[in-house]
């Protein structure tokens, strides 16, 4: 019997924290996950675009492209109410672009000092960009990938006043989503993976990806 080859998925992203959580979500999938550093020149994608979505694409095709395997990239991040939305598609940059997450943390906090709970509304957003080659390679481009699929979620909540637990990362220690008495670095995992921006856009693109394999 000739089994049946194992899809092979670049993790298109050096973050740790996205990489964990994308791991657990996609895990029980018949795909082998791959990591950017199991690949040799491979250049870092600059996030160019205006949008998550467009750095999503950007990400997954450039990477797919450079690799030669189906790429899964994500762009997210958090949006201030207080801030007009800002930091937004920039919030690995917030403060600097060499700023480390402490600081882009304490700068956030000490902006929405003076504001109380009720003002201090918030979201994460994420969206997430899959590439490869279509199956019947009909639509591919003359250059390597195609886009195959894009998802979004978001996640509504607000800002604490200081960091509260050690889970997760980025701005997880600030985060406190709807409903919970709690921020997203003192939920465990398992309630991360289900109720935020990127365990929503990961459950449609495990979706998409449960059909695309069958
Ligand atoms: P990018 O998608 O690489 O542009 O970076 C997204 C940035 O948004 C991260 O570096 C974090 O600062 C923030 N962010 C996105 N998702 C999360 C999350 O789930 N928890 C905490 N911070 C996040």
């Amino acid at each position: 019997m000739i089994k049946k080859a194992r899809l092979e998925l670049l993790i298109a992203t050096g973050n740790p924290g996205k990489i964990r959580e994308i791991r657990e979500s996609l895990e029980a999938l018949p795909i082998k996950l791959r990591l950017l550093q199991e690949f040799f020149n491979v250049s870092p994608v600059k996030e160019t675009g205006r949008t998550y979505k467009e750095n999503a694409i950007l990400k997954a095709l450039t990477y797919s492209k450079q690799t030669g395997a189906f790429a899964l990239a994500d762009d997210s991040g958090l949006e201030v109410d207080l801030l007009g939305g800002l930091p937004g598609v920039n919030s690995a940059r917030f403060g600097g672009e060499h700023g480390s997450n402490d600081e882009r943390i304490a700068k956030l906090l000490a902006e929405l000092s003076h504001y109380p709970n009720r003002k201090r509304t918030a979201r994460f957003v994420c969206f997430m960009a899959l590439a490869g080659w279509k199956r019947d390679g009909a639509g591919a481009q003359s250059d390597g990938a195609d886009l195959l699929n894009v998802t979004e979620g978001k996640c509504e909540g607000a800002i604490t006043h200081e960091l509260r637990g050690d889970n997760g990362f980025g701005f997880d220690p600030v985060f406190r989503p709807r409903g919970y008495d709690a921020t997203f670095a003192q939920l465990p995992s398992s309630v991360k993976g289900i109720i935020s921006h990127r365990a929503k856009a990961l459950a449609a693109m495990r979706e998409f990806l449960e059909h695309w394999i069958n």
